[in-house]
């Protein structure tokens, strides 16, 4: 089927059964294109969990379809590929647990470990942190998340990025570390776990240099997903949805240079824009999602051999669930 039918028969499709389609601003365009609903994955999932329909497409990665499964058990989620984002894939909930027991060794009790969760983490990891008292943060609440848990008088066990962990803690003026890297953890208010996303760490300080020697006045505007030396020589660091409305309000002759994924980065304005690197950053796994798999996706319900479902243990889903809604109550 040409693209052209592959369209009209998704869209066919979805209105015969009801079906919402989310996609995250990652997507390939040609996916992107055909959402009811787009936005970042705080966005999506609080969207997801007001939509009536039955069915929900989700074009992400893993941990954003369960998220919607968790928030909003009744409805089926369906993802066209099941790609697992780089960063959450690097911790489990065994990694999780080994993690606390390296810092009980290092003297700091786990009654007086606080975990927040990247909500770039499967659900067993929320569920995890969910049972431990702790709470989900996204790169847009990450600040507020952690300027609460601090009034518990804890140490803050942040998982699974340490990019983002770290760069919190510079912008908050507070002691950070990555567990391994040598550093005594009781000194530290911020324990990253050592995850990161392979995306993100394709921008390096050198890229911004290049750019700011070869356009002066650039504006550099990066994700906190960076590294910190990335995000400290930035002009404005934010989620991915920060970046958006921050982009919105410049004059168009601005040229600025971004440092997230690239087809966000390629949509979001059509001139004066560079990506912060001489590769391409695109994320392999958002990138995995064709037209060709949403119309299958679509088929199977159509054809009664519903795929990609998502689901998840109802234990792990009960914890996951309290993680995100002590978010949400901040
Ligand atoms: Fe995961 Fe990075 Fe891809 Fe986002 S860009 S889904 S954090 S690998």
């Amino acid at each position: 089927m040409d693209k052209d039918t592959l369209k009209k028969e998704i869209i066919r499709l979805k209105e015969k059964h009801n079906v919402t389609i989310v996609a995250h601003f990652y997507q390939k365009d040609e996916v992107f294109d055909m959402a009811d609903l787009s936005g970042d994955s705080l966005q999506l999932a609080q969207m997801a969990m007001e939509d009536k329909n039955p069915f929900l497409i989700f074009c992400g990665v893993g941990f954003m379809g369960e998220s919607v499964k968790i928030l909003s058990p009744q409805k089926r989620v369906l993802m066209p590929k099941i790609a697992c984002c780089a960063m959450a894939r690097m911790i489990d909930g065994k990694h999780f647990d080994d993690n606390v027991k390296i810092l009980e060794k290092q003297g700091i009790k786990k009654e007086d470990i606080l975990p927040i969760t990247y909500i770039n983490s499967s659900a067993e990891v929320k569920g995890k942190v969910g049972e431990m008292g702790g709470m989900v943060c996204t790169s847009s609440n990450a600040k507020k998340i952690i300027e609460k848990a601090l009034t518990e008088g804890k140490k803050i066990l942040f998982v699974p990025d340490r990019c983002l962990g770290e760069n919190i803690a510079i912008m908050m003026g507070l002691k950070s570390c990555v567990i391994g890297d040598g550093k005594d953890p009781k000194e530290a208010d911020i324990i990253c776990y050592n995850g990161f996303c392979s995306v993100h760490q394709l921008f390096v300080p050198e890229d911004v240099e290049f750019y700011r020697n070869k356009f002066p006045g650039i504006k550099v505007i990066s994700h906190p997903e960076c590294m910190p030396a990335v995000c400290q020589a930035s002009d404005f660091v934010g989620s991915t949805s920060q970046i958006i409305n921050y982009i919105k309000e410049l004059d168009p002759e601005q040229k600025v240079a971004l440092g997230t994924e690239f087809n966000l980065v390629n949509r979001l304005r059509d001139k004066n824009t560079y990506v912060l690197s001489s590769t391409k950053p695109e994320c392999p796994t958002m990138n995995e999602t064709t037209l060709e798999d949403l119309y299958n996706t679509l088929k199977s319900i159509d054809d009664d051999k519903i795929m990609n479902e998502i689901q998840v243990d109802p234990e792990v889903a009960k914890w996951a669930k309290i993680a995100l809604e002590r978010m949400f109550e901040i």
